[in-house]
């Protein structure tokens, strides 16, 4: 077995911070970010995580990493509204991670089509 870093949280805090700089329009209610944040680290001790991450396989691009190499992510975060459910949490590469970091929504979509059409977005 593989054995976890702290560096997975690190960045998912990170992440939480950024979003919530920027995501203006939306004010999540901190009591709600507690709460889906404590939420989500139980599910980062799951079993059900645990199997997700070992199969290496990131949600987005679809490459196959080591699991130490996959990060938790919210496809929609916490700080918009998300929920730490199943269906909301997916393993993602540090690469697409910290895209979806700093696009826009937008942004991002336009890179899911990319990879979704089989070309490589210029960058
Ligand atoms: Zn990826």
């Amino acid at each position: 077995m593989p054995t976890d870093t702290d560096q997975p949280d690190l960045l998912e805090d990170a992440d939480l911070t950024e979003f919530l700089d920027f995501q203006d329009d939306f004010r999540a209610d901190p009591a709600f970010v507690k709460r889906e944040k404590a939420r989500a680290q139980e599910i980062r001790n799951s079993q059900w995580w645990k199997n997700l991450r070992a199969t290496g396989k990131c949600h987005y691009c679809g490459r196959v990493f080591r699991p130490q190499d996959l990060t938790m992510d919210h496809i929609v975060p916490i700080a918009r509204g998300g929920r730490s459910t199943h269906g909301n949490i997916v393993p993602a590469c540090k690469e697409c991670n910290a895209k979806k970091r700093y696009l826009l929504p937008s942004e991002w979509q336009e890179y899911l089509d990319h990879l979704a059409s089989g070309s490589q977005p210029s960058q």
